[in-house]
């Protein structure tokens, strides 16, 4: 019947001590509610250990429910008498894992218990009630909860199983425009404008589901209107009601981000300034940044951008890809129809890379028939997609007294700690793998592979 690993039988003075050294109280009682056993810990849960002496180790669980306890549920409303634990128990019922607020006559401080009750065939039949004093968990947890309400940062609780929001505050409902009530019945996911960084949040609650914070992962989120904030994501696990959790805090970066992006837009920046007055210093900075053939940056415009962009990723932690694209065969274009027409391919082509862009994205000439797109919190899987789109784009345009160009694409991204240079040279060897490889296609880096 109790088969311990070895085979043997368990004697009846070991069956007595494991009831005896569980943590959980435990009480048998016979139909009228009699206990005829309880353990060391019931004992200490129910502070009967007087009694027991007085009524020469006879006590009725049920009357000394009702003589000493007041039941109520977690949200304050008194438990029936027919519902109290062990009446139920007696009834014959079996339930699991009810939580309840538990207070004392005399006592003002309520407990949280949660009680499982089950039965005994048997003649008589006997009711098992055991009992487990959650409180310290409960009051933590309240304290978290009460915290997380006050707290002005936007910030949800979600399951880390599958990200729903189960909570989210006030700051959370004023940044997404969403209530609170509509936040819960999302998940973090749905809160993602682009495909690009749901891996943000995936990164962080498999960080958290393994132990570890995520402290300022860059993102963005969507709010009700459509609009897209750019945020910093924080993350720590936590435990609510008996599921894995996360906090995640997000702080909103989208102004920073405007006045950076102010700052670092050379490319409008000075195109513009270029237009209004043809001052001859911006004009020289324009020749010194922008390729006049093609109007788009050159290498330098090209080398300026991507070191803003590192230092970003250095210290968001974001994501940062970069494409090379090389066009197949462009000498015989020269060859067969001029220069003029490959000058005119060369515009075209830089034209359809700049459509290709997206906010942060940049694309520049980096020489000849070679051009780079800067792809910021792009990771190597979205930056595939930016490529394969682009190689697509270009194969399918019709370009004048061509038949057809293709290009051949080189896919690379940021590692941390890593150079400039040896991205470049990463991003170099992929794009001379795609024309190994055939050409008109998408070579990505191996990571590191390439380095020095
Ligand atoms: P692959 O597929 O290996 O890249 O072949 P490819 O012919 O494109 O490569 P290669 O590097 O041998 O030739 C590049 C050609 O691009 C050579 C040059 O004539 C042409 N090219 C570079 N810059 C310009 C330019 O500004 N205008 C024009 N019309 N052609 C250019
Ligand atoms: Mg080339
Ligand atoms: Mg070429």
């Amino acid at each position: 019947m109790h088969t311990a690993t070895n085979g043997r039988e368990l004697t009846q003075r070991e069956l007595y001590a494991l009831l005896e050294a569980g943590q959980d109280a435990l009480f048998v009682t016979d139909p009228s509610g009699e206990v005829v056993y309880m353990n060391v810990a019931a004992i200490h849960l129910y502070g009967i250990g007087d009694r027991i002496e007085q009524h020469g180790g006879s006590i009725n669980l049920r009357t000394h429910s009702f003589e000493a306890f007041d039941f109520r549920t977690l949200e304050g409303v008194r438990v029936a008498d027919e519902n109290r634990p062990v009446v139920r128990a007696l009834r014959g019922e079996r339930y699991r894992d009810v939580e309840l607020l538990v207070r004392r006559f005399g006592d003002d401080d309520p407990r949280v218990y949660v009680y499982s009750g089950t039965l005994l065939e048997g003649d008589p039949p006997l009711s098992v009630l055991t009992v487990r004093d959650e409180t310290d968990r409960w009051r933590s947890e309240r304290r978290y909860r009460v915290a997380f309400e006050a707290d002005p940062a936007p910030s949800v609780i979600a399951r880390l199983a599958d990200m729903h929001i189960v909570q989210a505050n006030h700051g959370m409902a004023e940044l997404t425009g969403l209530t609170t009530d509509d936040l819960t019945t999302r998940s973090l996911t749905d809160l993602e404008p682009f495909h690009r960084y749901i891996d943000m949040l995936t990164i962080a609650t498999n960080r958290l589901l393994s132990g570890d914070a995520t402290h300022k992962i860059k993102m963005s989120l969507r709010t009700s209107d459509g609009a897209q904030v750019m945020v910093l994501l924080s993350a720590r696990a936590i435990e609510v009601d008996g599921r894995q959790c996360g906090i995640y805090t997000f702080v909103d970066i989208t102004a920073l981000e405007t006045e950076q992006r102010e700052h670092l837009a050379t490319q409008d920046l000075l195109a513009r300034s270029v237009r209004e007055h043809a001052d001859e210093r911006d004009v020289m900075a324009y020749l010194a940044i922008f390729d006049t053939l093609t109007r788009i940056p050159n290498r330098r415009g090209l080398d300026v951008r991507l070191a803003e962009e590192f230092v970003r990723a250095e210290r968001y932690g974001s994501a940062l890809s970069v494409l090379l694209l090389d066009i197949d065969h462009f000498k015989a274009v020269n060859d067969e129809h001029g220069h003029d027409v490959g000058d005119a391919a060369l515009r075209q082509v830089a034209h359809l890379l700049q459509e290709a862009c997206r906010g942060p994205d940049f694309v520049g000439r980096w020489g000849g028939e070679e051009f780079m797109m800067i792809l910021p919190e792009t990771d190597t899987a979205a930056a595939t997609d930016v490529a394969s789109r682009v190689r697509a784009r270009i194969a399918d345009e019709t370009f004048a007294s061509i038949s057809g160009l293709t290009v051949s694409i080189g896919v690379a991204s940021f590692e941390p700690g890593t150079t400039t240079d040896a991205l470049f040279r990463r991003v170099d060897r992929a794009l001379y793998a795609a024309k190994r490889n055939g050409r008109n296609r998408v070579e990505v880096a191996t990571p590191g592979l390439y380095d020095g």
